[in-house]
């Protein structure tokens, strides 16, 4: 029976019955093919972070089928999942202590970025030839070797190149403001790793992979590009640049757990932060900041209820937040879309961004893991259009 009108009628969307978070890889297939066509040289795909909460292995499978070469994660506990996963291409995994298991990241064949002298020192002691990307930070003092490092560090690695410990095969750095392709710190960062290439040639080595651009430069400066990019947000539909349109590959919906008739001045949930200003039903979501509605977006964020936007009342809770249903409630069972790509008017990751202030990035990989995952294949869609 309907709540409102009494009427018994089949509505809304089907019930699944559990929260769902849909991933849909004909949309990282056709990002990809975007990024593919932009890049001058080859493109990575960086799938660290679970693939940006999309599932590393399909979004890394998706990617490669679709334009992109190599792959690329941030441990090395990434790169071997990468490996048992049974992808065979090469992996750069670019972040690690100095104490990180580099004696198997040569047994599986596995890229990694020397930052230092003592990194380096680590990779070169371990058994096993290793490939290697040096690694020079080109202006936003994270990662990477310090400008006034990076002669002394070129020079130690191509000594351990003629020890064969290593194979220097690549140059990387990071620009920190590409997202925002007119800031001067673009230039900077392109001509400090103009500079950290020559050294290393000077040096004697002859990196063939030099890569600086991630997904906003792949997408807006063709002169960071050099002979790679490497994109991770792009490939599920985030542009940091805000350029391009590229298409959100996420969505998550959960059924309606729960559908009261309440009064005005109804206080709900903890604090009673939001009263309800005239009569309405609320429908209560088993979805909660521990996967990954962010709390800082209570009583500001939206979902889609029968087409139609709904707004969450009262704090987003652990597990739980309501939805006020309006005069014209929803039954119990019923799915509401939490976000999705907007193409039916729900809300998309990134006015949930703006409603916590905060990046798409943080979003999608904030999503918990109890929160049950379903894929849509790029091949079953592609035989279906
Ligand atoms: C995450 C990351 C990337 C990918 O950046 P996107 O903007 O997501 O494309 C590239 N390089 C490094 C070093 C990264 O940490």
């Amino acid at each position: 029976m309907s709540p409102v009108c009494g009427l018994a009628v089949a509505v809304g969307p089907r019930t699944t019955g559990a929260p769902r978070l849909t991933v849909d890889l004909a949309a990282v297939a056709r990002n990809t093919q975007t990024l593919a066509e932009r890049a001058s040289g080859e493109l990575m795909a960086v799938v660290k972070a679970d693939g940006f909460g999309h599932g590393a292995v399909d979004v890394a499978r998706t990617a490669l089928a679709h334009g992109a070469t190599r792959l690329g994660v941030t441990s090395l506990a990434e790169a071997f999942a990468l490996r048992d996963a049974g992808l065979v291409v090469p992996v750069l995994s670019w972040l690690n202590p100095v104490d990180a298991d580099f004696p198997a990241a040569a047994v599986r064949d596995v890229e990694v970025a020397v930052p230092s002298r003592a990194h380096l020192a680590a990779v070169a002691a371990a058994p096993g030839r290793h490939r290697i990307h040096l690694h020079v930070d080109a202006g936003m003092a994270r990662d990477g070797a310090e400008p006034g490092e990076w002669g002394a560090l070129c020079r130690a690695a191509r000594r351990a190149e003629q020890r064969g410990q290593v194979e220097v095969v690549g140059v990387m750095g990071h620009l920190g403001c590409a997202d925002d392709p007119a800031d001067g710190c673009n230039a900077r960062g392109r001509t400090r790793f103009a500079w950290a290439v020559e050294v290393a040639r000077a040096a004697g080595l002859r990196p063939r992979h030099r890569h600086l651009a991630a997904t906003a430069a792949t997408l807006t400066d063709p002169r960071a590009h050099h002979t790679m990019s490497r994109v991770g947000a792009g490939l599920v539909g985030i542009d940091p640049s805000g350029t391009t349109a590229l298409e959100p590959a996420m969505t998550l919906t959960a059924p309606l757990v729960q559908v009261r008739r309440v009064r005005a001045g109804t206080a709900v949930g903890y604090g009673h932060v939001h009263r309800t200003t005239r009569a309405t039903y609320l429908g209560l979501l088993p979805l909660g900041y521990a996967d990954g509605l962010p709390r800082v977006a209570s009583d500001r964020a939206e979902v889609l209820v029968r087409g139609v936007r709904r707004p969450l009342v009262g704090r987003i809770s652990m597990d739980q937040v309501v939805v006020d249903l309006g005069a014209s409630g929803a039954e119990a069972g019923e799915t509401v879309t939490v976000f999705g790509p907007g193409r039916d008017g729900e809300p998309t990751v990134a006015e949930w961004a703006a409603w916590a202030g905060t990046i798409e990035h943080e979003v999608v990989t904030g999503i918990g893991a109890r929160v049950p995952r379903a894929t849509r294949a790029a091949a079953h869609l592609r035989s279906l259009a």
